[in-house]
């Protein structure tokens, strides 16, 4: 066993380190103050061909791994962006996956060059209002005609569809009567994002206002079959290939962040002089700190082990869920700690711990919720009978 980093992860943790050097504190301050998307950082990111990270090298990508993609994330969360800088690029890194896995040479050929290139944005439309979690339950219908299909339905939370081109789209094309599992019948498409029949509202949110998320109202959608991954009615089986790379990016992205606010924490706590004395010589203030270092220490590995898995094709379920239930608590400890520790001057948006705590919730409420990850190891890997 070996807890190295491997050369090709130190150099892109080295290569990220130094292109996040242009984006400081006020550039992330700046973009969430006035809900801007960050753009410039975008930017950099794609022409240094980072948003191909993981993609095949025939298509312009770098063919590393999940584990390099981790690194990546990891660092540009830890660079004081946190989710804000991450969720800018994370639907590019993993969202064209069922493409790369189950797309036709035609579509892979045309959609996959200039997202790498950072010529064109995707967004990724799954969840809707009345089905939240149960995602065999989504209402959007995508009804045949010819060689094309007529998409009626509303999704919620799609993340950067303000700014997106392109949508990775789950909807029904069977009738759930039709089926024998609620998740049967459902297909998988990517397609232009058409203002003219998808109506997009921004939702106002807590944090993590540079990247926008949105309510989308699709009516009257025409688009062609050419557009639909893989076959009909399988789409929920292709997105599911995608879901594990993404629970381990984004508790990358939970650990960068965590990083980040302990770092700012035990600055504050060697620098702040109270009773005359640093305040980070009281035990109540280094304990938690502490505690933090540990916890991110050791979610960090349990992203290792679950990039690994994934990477050499073995069953990774398990380990990338457990790492992004971990993670994410340790990301917001982590958050919650480095504002207590600020005391003050922690719910000053100056000090940037506040905006990373709220940011920090988010790898605990999505893609998957905290307690659905507990539903899942209890059942998948405990044996427990099914609870709901
Ligand atoms: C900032 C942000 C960005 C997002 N971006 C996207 C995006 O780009 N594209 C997209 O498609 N979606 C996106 N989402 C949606 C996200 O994936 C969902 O919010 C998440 O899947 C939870 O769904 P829900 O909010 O409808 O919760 P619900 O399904 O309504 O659940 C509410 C609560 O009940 C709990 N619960 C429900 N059923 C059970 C059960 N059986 N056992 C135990 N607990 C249960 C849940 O754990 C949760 O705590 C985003 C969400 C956020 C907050």
């Amino acid at each position: 066993m070996n807890f190295n980093e491997t050369d090709s992860q130190k150099s892109v943790s080295n290569a990220i380190s130094k292109l996040m050097e242009s984006f400081d504190d006020s550039y992330w301050l700046k973009c969430d103050l006035e809900s801007t998307f960050p753009q410039e950082f975008y930017s950099k990111i794609a022409s240094g061909g980072w948003l191909g990270v993981c993609m095949p090298k025939e298509y312009g990508g770098a063919g590393l791994g999940i584990a390099e993609a981790s690194v990546m994330m990891r660092q540009i969360a830890e660079s004081g962006g946190g989710m804000a800088a991450a969720s800018a690029i994370h639907i590019n890194i993993f969202g064209p996956h069922p493409i790369v896995v189950f797309g036709n040479s035609e579509q892979k050929n045309s959609w996959l060059p200039p997202l790498i290139a950072g010529v064109e944005k995707c967004c990724f439309g799954i969840t809707e209002p009345s089905a939240g979690l149960d995602t065999g339950n989504i209402k959007t219908f995508a009804k045949k005609r010819g060689d094309k299909y007529l998409i009626n339905g509303q999704k919620i939370w799609t993340s950067t569809a303000q700014v997106a081109d392109k949508i990775m789209l789950l909807a029904r094309t069977l009738p759930n009567e039709k089926c024998r599992k609620r998740t049967d019948g459902l297909s998988l498409f990517y397609t232009a994002l058409n203002q003219k029949y998808i109506k997009v509202q921004e939702i106002r949110k807590m944090g993590r206002a540079a990247v926008d998320s949105n309510e989308i109202f699709i009516e009257n959608l025409e688009i062609s079959e050419k557009d639909r991954i893989g076959d009909e009615h399988n789409g929920f089986q292709y997105l599911i290939d995608s879901l594990n790379p993404e629970r381990i990016l984004i508790a990358a992205e939970a650990i960068g962040l965590g990083k980040d606010a302990l770092k700012r924490a035990v600055r504050y706590a060697k620098e702040r002089i109270v009773f005359d004395r640093a305040i980070g010589q009281n035990q109540s203030i280094q304990h938690p700190l502490a505690r933090n270092w540990i916890e991110l220490e050791a979610a960090e590995l349990m992203v290792a082990k679950a990039a690994y898995q994934y990477d050499n094709g073995m069953p990774s379920g398990a380990m990338a869920n457990a790492a992004k239930y971990f993670a994410a608590e340790a990301g917001f400890r982590a958050a919650t700690d480095a504002v207590s520790t600020l005391g003050g001057m922690g719910y000053a948006k100056e000090f940037h711990v506040e905006r990373l705590l709220r940011e920090s919730l988010i790898p605990k409420l999505a893609p998957v919720s905290a307690q659905m990850i507990l539903n899942y190891i209890s059942e998948k890997v405990l044996g427990l009978p099914k609870s709901y």
